[in-house]
């Protein structure tokens, strides 16, 4: 084909362009916690005093340790790209962690290096389901599933989740069909702060395993962790490794947001395939920050129990402070760091300039608006009644915000 050919053809191809936005956009929603950031934002540019609880980011800053070494990276000029995959250094490192942590031996195809973990959730889930493919959510869930699924081209499948937020197996086994490629799950959980025991989980690998899909297995808040509660990984089940796909990263355990950094361990074919879906998007991870992420796995870990042990006193703080409210249900909080809370009992009620507010997202709107305090609504996770606060914020900042609450609460005509 001559160039003169080609260049006609591009020309037609303009030509007819469609100037409407792509169908698979309709499926897929603005982040409500990045919409809500941004109110947020432009309440205290008006001066508005908020105490922001809508965040999902540990207030400590990156341990030196490990900014040092992005800085070493810096004047040591590793700063260009790297391999699609990830640096070798650092997936050897993550495959000492996961022999570690888990018990399992992942073999050096089977890692990669992504850009955070979600971009890590984006690239599975190209790998493994598209048109026509059903992935099945448990909810409440974590508000990008459904449309980093949906993102990949195929339907999410919405399971609710037991009252005290445990897996239900048999509505999940109810909702597989021959379409079912996947579920995906997240221990320690956000927004619910539930940690899966030993027993659904397996009951989970049972499934998978009879009925043939992937688990994609969040593990994101695997350090932090409460109590006697201890953090199992489906992939360590009899038959699991190669059906599990483990997404995890260093945002929370090592207070590192914005190196943007995360990683999957799978079978080697499907990290193949996440990597393709990452070498045609952000071609490779940043390079400064897989040089500190090495740092973060292999140097020491206080900085680690330091940050969880801080979390801890917050959450019981947080627990007993929701729990005094009288009509608040405060859920068990077994690990990350959100409080989930039924509102319910206060639904229903008329609250000065607000009319009566039947629902959990104008509650929250009241409450940022007239008390200053920023919320999640439990609707963000399929769990209208509920609200999610975040405790990655000082003791101070926690106190004011439960007073805030109480009053704004409370403030209802009878
Ligand atoms: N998974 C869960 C459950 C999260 O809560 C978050 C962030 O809030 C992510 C994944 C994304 O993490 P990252 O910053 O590594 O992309």
């Amino acid at each position: 084909m001559s160039a003169k050919q080609t260049d006609e053809g591009y020309e037609k191809r303009s030509n007819i362009m469609s100037t409407n936005l792509s169908s698979r956009m309709s499926s897929v929603k603005m982040s409500p916690t990045t919409a809500l950031f941004a109110k947020v934002d432009e309440l205290r540019r008006k001066g508005e005093d908020i105490v922001s609880l809508n965040v999902g980011e540990p207030d400590f800053p990156t341990p030196e340790n490990i900014k040092e070494a992005g800085i070493k990276a810096i004047n040591e000029n590793f700063t260009k790209y790297t391999t699609g995959n990830g640096i070798a250094p650092l997936r050897e490192a993550i495959i000492e962690k996961m022999k570690k942590d888990n018990g399992v031996t992942y073999e050096m195809n089977e890692v990669a290096v992504m850009v955070g973990a979600k971009q890590a959730l984006f690239c599975a889930l190209c790998a493994v389901a598209g048109e026509g493919d059903e992935v099945i959510i448990p909810y409440p869930c974590y508000v990008s599933y459904p449309d980093i699924v949906a993102l990949a081209g195929a339907k999410p499948v919405l399971v609710k989740r037991k009252d005290d937020f445990s897996l239900d197996l048999e509505a999940i086994e109810s909702a597989i069909t021959e379409h079912t490629k996947a579920v995906i799950i997240c221990t320690p959980d956000n927004p619910t702060g539930k940690v899966y025991g030993e027993d659904e989980l397996k009951g989970l690998a049972d499934l998978a395993i009879s009925r043939d899909f992937f688990v994609i297995s969040d593990e994101i808040y695997e350090k932090i962790i409460y109590g006697k509660n201890r953090h199992v990984s489906i992939s360590t089940f009899d038959g699991m490794k190669d059906r599990t796909v483990v997404v995890n990263g260093f945002s929370k355990t090592y207070s590192m947001t914005g190196w943007r950094l995360g990683y999957l361990c799978a079978r080697s074919d499907v990290v193949g395939a996440a990597v393709k879906v990452q070498s045609q998007s952000t071609t490779t991870p940043p390079s400064i920050s897989q040089y500190a992420a090495i740092e973060a796995l292999n140097g020491p870990q206080d900085s680690v129990e330091l940050m969880r042990s801080e979390f801890e006193k917050r959450r019981d703080f947080v627990q007993e402070g929701l729990s005094s409210i009288p009509g608040v249900i405060c859920h068990d909080i077994q690990g990350a760091f959100y409080a989930f809370f039924d509102i319910r009992a206060f639904l229903g009620k008329e609250y000065e300039g607000y009319g009566v507010i039947d629902d959990d997202s104008r509650l929250c709107e009241y409450l940022l608006e007239k008390h200053h305090v920023a919320m999640m609504p439990g609707s963000a996770y399929f769990a209208p009644g509920f609200v999610r606060i975040s405790f990655a914020s000082s003791m101070e900042v926690l106190k004011m915000a439960i007073e805030r609450l109480e009053v704004g609460l409370n403030a209802h005509k009878c």
